[in-house]
């Protein structure tokens, strides 16, 4: 049984529309794979449908975008209630912060790159969740960057001059409004220190009290020092462990199926989501 639990589509930035990363999953050989995009649910009917006819079970998931302290934090979702208005009111001032600071970057880089908000804007597909992996689509259109990959070395970087942050929920509140919506939360790759600074051990002890329930620990953003860490910190604070391979297409290296997640993992993640849509029943939410 291959599980991967976190790949994105182009409903935010990856490269294939969710259909094609649900039959990338079936060549890949995986029987589960779960799609996880940015601050939105929008690709789930298509990728469920795609799941049915491929045989590969889709989980629903999506990537919340958090901050702390300025920190960016990722936050996985599998099984919420995509109509509950309180988390889609978050996310919706999400995608709109991230259009307006892609904007800004792309003003502050137009002298330099000749780059307007239309070429960006022809990368995105219709209304998918706008992050910077769209503005290097446009770079390496105009020949300013061979790929993603070097946009993000330079122009995109977070130390860039370039560099807008937008606004994002602190992910204490971004997992209470997870857990009432009947979702399971997961913290996405914490350790991985090469895209900039990470939370601490005090953090994530934080977010365990606000409901946390998994940590993604196998990602190939993290060391095998950081993944010893993790697991160890998994283990203290009884957080469910997960390896997935954030997989975007050709946007970047990450295959399919490269990290996983055990059976159990996935079968305790789905026995609290079916705990928490019972209990919303009850309650009439
Ligand atoms: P943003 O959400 O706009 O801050 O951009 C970050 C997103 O870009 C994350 O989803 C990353 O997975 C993705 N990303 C980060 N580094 C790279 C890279 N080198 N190549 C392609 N995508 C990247
Ligand atoms: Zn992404
Ligand atoms: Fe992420
Ligand atoms: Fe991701």
């Amino acid at each position: 049984m291959r599980i991967d639990l976190h790949t994105h589509s182009t409903a935010s930035d990856g490269t294939e529309p969710p259909s094609g990363v649900v039959g990338s999953a079936a060549r890949a050989g995986l029987d589960v794979v779960a799609l996880t995009d940015h601050d939105t649910t929008d690709g789930w009917a298509e990728a469920l449908a795609a799941g049915e006819r491929l045989g590969v079970r889709v989980v629903p998931g999506m990537e919340v975008s958090c901050l702390l302290r300025g920190v960016s934090v990722h936050l996985l979702s599998y099984w919420h209630d995509p109509a509950d208005p309180a988390l889609e009111a978050m996310l919706d001032a999400s995608r709109t912060s991230r259009r307006t600071r892609a904007r800004r970057m792309v003003e502050r880089m137009t002298a330099e790159t000749g780059l307007c908000w239309e070429d960006v804007l022809a990368h995105v597909h219709g209304e998918a969740t706008i992050g910077r992996p769209h503005i290097a689509d446009a770079l390496v259109a105009a020949g300013v960057v061979a790929d993603r990959d070097e946009a993000f070395a330079t122009l995109l970087s977070g130390r860039s001059p370039y560099f807008v942050p937008h606004t994002a929920p602190d992910p204490l509140r971004a997992i209470a409004l997870v857990r009432a919506a009947g979702g399971v939360p997961v913290l996405a790759h914490p350790a991985a220190s090469k895209r900039g600074s990470c939370v601490g051990d005090a953090d994530v002890e934080a977010m365990v009290g606000a409901g946390l329930l998994g940590v993604e620990v196998d990602h190939r953003d993290h060391s095998e020092d950081e993944r010893r860490h993790l697991r160890e910190l998994a283990r203290s604070l009884d957080l469910l462990v997960t390896g997935s391979s954030d997989y975007h297409g050709t946007g970047k290296r990450n295959l399919l199926g490269e990290n996983t997640t055990a059976p159990e993992v996935l079968q305790e993640i789905e026995s609290r989501a079916r705990g928490a849509a019972a209990a919303r029943e009850v309650r009439g939410a």
